[in-house]
């Protein structure tokens, strides 16, 4: 019990803690939750999990939304309202202009397949190949009868660079909704905080920002969250090595190669998971200080980035 307390005429009011870890989503998963009976709040969460992992994935050849890519070129699908908005906002973002972010870049992600054993450098004809089939305005939504019809065949969308802010989100809003007294969602890399961290005095959270450079331990920095999203990519977690290059997970939608530039990682500090992750990826390929002028002009969102060479640049807000 870390925290009680009595209304006059009420029973005992108890807060007591407890935090769950899953291997799922191709990450460690952390929930640590401060409710009356947390162990109930917990595995209501963990039902949640594997209903977004089901409704988002893109390895999951039964998933809802695997579903709208195997009728491509086809059909229109019929889809959950969340599925429906989140490949809204995806599109709406993926079509702007100079956004990296692209959430139909699916059948590039596929055949470069890093982070999986059969991981691949693919040939530059391959390439220019796929990224034919890579136009996010060839997503069509109809928003009255929640329909998405990807147009041509071979059409896929990954909202791998998404579905974790959102579901984080998710998974926070059931914690206020259950009356938790706070809640931390860390899914792999994706932290919102939820009420007055226990630890400490001002309730604040304290997060690391992971040194690109040094051991998964090693902080270069500390950020004060207070029911916030901090959201980090970076190109150290998922690679693949062939000789003397390394090629990593985030692709340029332009090229079809992951993106080159000087950013190591980039840190995204706001209200929402999403935005985190939206604005994470819509920069990653931008140089160092075009995202920092970038964050600076964008309203609601801060952050950071760590070059390459180790530098550390901020926002006037982070
Ligand atoms: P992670 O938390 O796994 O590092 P990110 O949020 O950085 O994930 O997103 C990376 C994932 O997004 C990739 O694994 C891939 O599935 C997908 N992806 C890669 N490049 C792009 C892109 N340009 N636009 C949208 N999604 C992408
Ligand atoms: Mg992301």
């Amino acid at each position: 019990v870390i925290r009680s307390s009595r209304k006059e005429g009420t029973k005992m009011n108890q807060v007591i803690e407890e935090t769950k870890i899953w291997q799922m989503m191709g990450t460690t998963i952390t929930l640590q939750v401060g409710h009356e009976e947390p162990s109930r709040l917990l595995a209501e969460l963990g039902e949640w999990l594997h209903v977004y992992e089901h409704r988002f994935s893109a390895h999951d050849a039964t998933s809802e939304l695997m579903a709208i890519n195997q009728a491509a070129g086809r059909q229109a699908v019929i889809v959950h309202p969340e599925l429906f908005e989140l490949i809204k906002l995806g599109k709406a973002h993926s079509c702007a202009r100079n956004s990296y972010l692209n959430i139909a870049i699916g059948p590039v992600v596929q055949k470069w397949h890093i982070g999986f054993e059969d991981a691949l450098v693919p040939t530059k004809a391959e390439i220019t190949e796929l990224l034919l089939l890579t136009d996010p305005h060839q997503i069509q939504l109809d928003e009255k009868m929640k329909t998405v019809f990807l147009t041509k065949p071979g059409m896929m969308i990954d909202l791998g660079a998404l579905a974790k802010g959102y579901i984080a989100d998710k998974l926070i809003t059931h914690c206020r909704e259950r009356n938790a007294a706070f809640a931390l969602v860390n899914l792999g890399g994706n932290i919102v905080v939820f009420g007055e961290s226990p630890r400490r005095s001002d309730g604040a959270w304290r997060i690391g920002l992971r040194n690109p450079k040094g051991s998964r331990e090693e902080s270069l920095a500390v950020v004060k969250l207070s029911n916030q999203s901090l959201v980090t990519s970076g190109i150290y977690e998922r690679y693949l090595q062939n000789g003397s290059s390394v090629y990593h997970h985030i692709i340029d939608p332009k090229t079809g190669f992951p993106v080159k530039n000087d950013v190591a990682s980039l840190t995204i500090l706001s209200d929402s998971s999403v935005d985190g992750e939206i604005w994470t990826t819509r920069l990653f390929g931008a140089s160092s200080l075009e995202v920092l002028k970038a964050l600076e002009e964008q309203p609601g969102i801060e952050g950071a980035v760590v070059t390459k060479e180790n530098q550390f640049l901020y926002t006037k807000g982070f």
